[in-house]
C-alpha cells in the first residue's frame, strides 16, 4: 500500500501490516522506523503511488458515469498539488529535477490510471468504504490497525478487499508480502463484521495484473496467533533495546544502512520503550 495521506491523531498503541511486516523482515528496521522514528527520504515511485491512490479515492466520489480514464487522468494534477501540500516532506521531491521530469512523472501516475482501468470498470458499482481505518483489539489485548484502500460488498453480503499496487508484479518475497498485509486486513474485517472477506484482491497496475486470493476461517485463526507472536516479539526486544539487524537483500533499499552495525555502522541511543496503555507513547506511531 502507498504513503498514506490522512492525518493521524494521537491513539493508542497499535500492530500495522507494515510495521509488523518490517519486524518480520529485520527487527533492527522496526526499532529505526517505529521508535526511533527517523526520518526516511520519500521516492519518487512512493509518492506516486500516494497520488495514484487519491485519484482513485477521488474518482469513486464521482458519479458512475464520469470514472472514466480521462477523468482520472484530470484528476492526476490536482491529487499532486493537494497532497504536496498536505504532505510537505514530498515538497522537495523535484528541487533538483531536470526539465521535464516532473511531467514525465506525472506522466506516469496516469498510466498507472490506465493500468487500473484495464483491471476492471469503476462504472459498474460503488464501493463500500475507500480509504477505510480499521481497528480491532485482539482478545490478549494487542490493537490492529490499518488501512484498506478499498470494501466491496455485493448484494449477498459477499465482502472483497482491495489494495492497489503501484509498483511491479510480486515476486516470491513481494507477493508474500503482499498477502501478509491482505490477511492482516481480511482478520480486521472478520473481526469487525462478522463475515470472513470473500475475496482479497491485489490489483497490480503497472503490470494490469491481479492476484485474487480466498481466506478461509482457520487460516485467518491461524495468522491471528502469527500476529500475536510478532507482538510478543516486538515487546521482548522492547524490553532491552535488543532489536537485532537481519540482513538480506532488501538492505539496498533501507535507508538506514548508515546506521546498521551489519554494515558497520552505529545505531543511536536506544530511546526506551514504554509500557503499552492507553496514554501517547512511541507506540502510537506504529502504522
Ligand atoms: S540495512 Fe538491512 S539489516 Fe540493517 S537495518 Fe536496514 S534492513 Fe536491517
Amino acid at each position: 500500500m502507498a504513503l498514506p495521506i490522512i492525518e493521524r491523531p494521537v491513539r493508542r498503541p497499535a500492530l500495522s501490516p507494515s510495521r509488523a511486516g518490517d519486524f518480520k523482515q529485520c527487527p533492527l528496521l522496526y526499532r529505526f522506523r517505529a521508535v526511533d522514528r527517523l526520518p526516511e527520504k520519500p521516492t519518487r515511485a512512493q509518492v506516486r503511488g500516494t497520488v495514484v491512490h487519491a485519484v482513485l479515492e477521488d474518482l469513486f466520489a464521482l458519479p458512475k458515469d464520469e470514472r472514466v480514464p480521462e477523468t482520472a487522468r484530470a484528476l492526476v494534477k490536482p491529487a499532486w498539488d493537494r497532497v504536496r501540500v498536505e504532505r510537505p516532506e514530498f515538497a522537495g521531491l523535484f528541487v533538483d529535477a531536470e526539465d521535464g521530469e516532473e511531467g514525465a512523472w506525472l506522466a506516469s501516475a496516469e498510466g498507472l490510471l490506465d493500468g487500473y482501468f484495464g483491471l476492471e470498470d469503476p462504472r459498474r458499482f460503488d464501493p463500500d468504504a475507500r480509504e477505510l481505518l480499521v481497528e480491532w483489539e485482539m482478545p490478549s489485548g494487542v490493537l490492529l490497525r490499518g488501512y484498506v484502500d478499498r470494501v466491496d460488498v455485493a448484494p449477498t453480503g459477499e465482502i472483497r478487499v482491495v489494495d492497489y499496487k503501484t509498483g511491479a508484479a510480486p515476486r516470491e518475497v513481494n507477493e508474500a508480502k503482499a498477502l501478509f498485509q491482505m490477511k492482516f486486513y481480511a482478520l480486521v474485517l472478520w473481526r469487525l463484521r462478522g463475515v470472513v472477506p470473500r475475496q482479497l484482491r491485489l490489483m497490480y497496475l503497472a503490470d494490469r495484473q491481479d492476484l485474487v486470493y480466498a481466506p478461509d476461517e482457520g487460516e485467518l485463526a491461524r495468522f491471528e496467533r502469527t500476529l500475536e507472536a510478532i507482538w510478543d516479539a516486538i515487546l521482548r526486544a522492547a524490553k532491552t533495546g535488543d532489536f537485532r539487524p537481519n540482513p538480506g537483500r532488501l538492505c539496498g533499499y533501507c535507508d538506514h544502512k548508515a546506521l546498521c552495525p551489519a554494515f558497520d555502522g552505529t545505531p543511536p541511543p536506544y530511546p526506551g520503550w514504554p509500557e503499552p496503555d492507553d496514554a501517547e507513547s512511541v507506540l502510537d506511531r506504529t502504522d
